[in-house]
């Protein structure tokens, strides 16, 4: 038997170089082609583009992409004509002419797929153009921008409606890689998809060992993970700040690490000179703020490590999820400390927006410390988020591994409570960590706070503990971090059944060396 080249095998296999179908793949391209529209969320690298690239080549016509990200545009048109495909994209960074030229192609049939940014795709002459070319189907990637919740919102997403009353006879396909059950509902109403069929492809990454340790010592820690596990493997380090980058990649050359800094302040060629090498180079371990990985796609990384707190659950999955694309096992290692919380909780608050927006941002953070600090299993939990239930624990997880202890601290929450309530909730984790351990400090005295009845009540503990026990009830909701007044450690209203002895407090347990290790991070 004889598949025609306008057959999705055909196409997948001569154009992509691919032999098979990944997850949903084949079914959604069915349904494009056969003119329904669909819904599909599928997690980073799962294989979206193939989902409409394909059914625009398998029918007459021009599809038409919609992304708001013209870097990433630029590269699928580029990889799209070193493939054979004749694809083009208009944007504000075309002349005049260029522009005309493609164009004339979309309208003499010439063209199989345009990518075009949202607020192009909206203006009136663009959409007249669109009206006298033959569309084979409009794919609106990056489709939770649409959501007024997101981080990603986009006014120009919701006009995008006015699609289906232009061309009703054209199928749509909305992609995203984020989506929980919300936004997913907000996706298919906002853009007139309520008929469409979805597809839910799963997020887990069973392949991807999740690890989250408190930061004692980063350094330390880092390279115990390096020797003991990852030695010669390709894998990437992501930092918060650009100075991080920079002396955290210069120390694991010391080392004798093959270890590249890559953050938006280098020059594009030693950007590009870097990524180019941890693409082809073996073992390259890159060193990097978020700018790096948008796009890049290399099946064999063995490891991301996290030496910073990543600002949401969306982030740390995206930035994990780099790990481990060729299904052999990977490793994700979180490192995250108190200083963590508190600079992100800064950088919230600093952050441009409206007081409900800032709230968000605490509460993704939130979020993202709970997974830190739970005692069961990870994946669960990293899966719940996205609203997908396993139905049993993943047994490739830290906590999963080796079961957390757990210890009743519902006596140290007290003590603790007590001290941040009499010293006037007015001071960080370090000073009335000192008052609980009757320290003897200048500011102690100049407060007097040798005179309250909490003074010294802790000494039976380090102030590692102490400061961990503060963590996890910042997390828990205990305890809040006042950053408009000098990151003061506050009560909140969770706090009354403890109080009154009618709660108690499990915590996890920490590690021997955190409980002894001097404090080498000041919050
Ligand atoms: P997403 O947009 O979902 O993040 P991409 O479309 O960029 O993912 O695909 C991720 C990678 O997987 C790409 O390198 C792509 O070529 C590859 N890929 C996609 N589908 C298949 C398939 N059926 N077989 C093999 N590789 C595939
Ligand atoms: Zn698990």
């Amino acid at each position: 038997m004889t598949t025609s080249p306008q057959a999705p095998e055909y196409i997948l296999e001569h154009t992509f170089g691919y032999t098979d179908f990944r997850g949903d793949q084949r079914a959604i391209i069915e349904t494009l082609v056969e003119g329904q529209d669909a819904l599909v969320l599928m997690p980073t690298g799962g294989g979206k583009s193939l989902c409409y690239q394909i059914p625009a080549l398998a029918r007459p016509g021009c599809g038409v992409v919609i992304s708001p990200l013209i870097a990433l545009m630029q590269d699928q048109v580029e990889a799209l004509r070193a493939a054979g495909v004749s694809a083009a994209f208009l944007n504000s960074s075309l002349a005049f002419h260029e522009a005309q030229q493609i164009e004339s192609q979309l309208l003499n049939g010439e063209l199989e797929l345009l990518y075009l940014a949202p607020e192009r795709l909206l203006q009136p002459r663009t959409l007249e153009l669109l009206g006298r070319a033959q569309i084979s189907l409009f794919a609106i990637d990056e489709a939770h921008c649409v959501s007024q919740w997101g981080h990603d919102f986009r006014a120009d997403y919701l006009q995008l409606s006015c699609l289906h009353e232009r061309f009703p006879a054209v199928p749509r396909v909305a992609l995203t890689a984020t989506a929980d059950q919300r936004t997913r509902g907000e996706i298919a109403n906002r853009l007139d998809l309520t008929g469409a069929r979805h597809f839910v492809s799963s997020f887990d990454r069973p392949n991807i060992c999740y690890r989250i340790a408190p930061k004692n010592n980063p350094k330390r820690q880092l390279l115990q993970f390096l020797q003991q596990e990852h030695m010669g493997h390709a894998g990437v380090i992501y930092c918060l700040s650009r100075s991080k980058v920079e002396s955290t990649a210069a120390w694991l050359q010391q080392q004798g690490f093959n270890a590249l800094p890559y953050h938006a302040g280098l020059s594009s060629e030693m950007r590009a000179d870097h990524q180019r090498r941890f693409l082809r180079e073996e073992g390259v371990i890159v060193v990097a703020t978020i700018a790096f990985g948008m796009g890049i796609d290399k099946p064999d990384v063995r490891f991301v490590a996290h030496l910073d707190l990543p600002k949401s659950v969306e982030a740390y999955y995206q930035e994990t999820g780099r790990a481990g694309r060729d299904g052999e096992p990977a490793t994700a290692l979180l490192l995250y400390g108190l200083e963590d919380v508190v600079k992100l909780s800064q950088m919230a608050a600093q952050s441009e927006g409206n007081e409900a927006h800032k709230r968000q941002e605490r509460q993704r953070l939130d979020a993202m410390l709970g997974l830190c600090e739970i005692t069961s299993c990870r994946r669960r939990a990293l899966l719940r988020y996205f609203d997908e239930e396993l139905a049993q624990d993943c047994g490739n997880c830290d906590t999963c591994l080796e079961p957390p202890q757990t210890w009743d601290a519902t006596e140290a929450t007290r003590k603790l409570l007590s001290c941040i309530y009499r010293t006037g909730q007015r001071f960080g984790a370090s000073h009335v960590i000192d008052v609980l351990r009757g320290g003897d400090t200048e500011k102690i005295r100049q407060f007097n706070h040798q005179q309250v009845s909490t003074y010294g009540i802790g000494s039976d503990m380090s102030a590692n503990e102490w400061r961990a026990i503060v963590r996890q009830l910042v997390v828990r909701g205990f305890l809040q971090v006042n950053s408009e007044a000098f990151n003061a450690i506050q009560l909140t209203e969770q706090c009354r059944p403890v109080l009154r002895g009618e709660e108690t407090v499990l915590l996890r347990t920490l590690p021997k060396a955190t409980r002894k290790a001097p404090v080498n991070s000041e919050p």
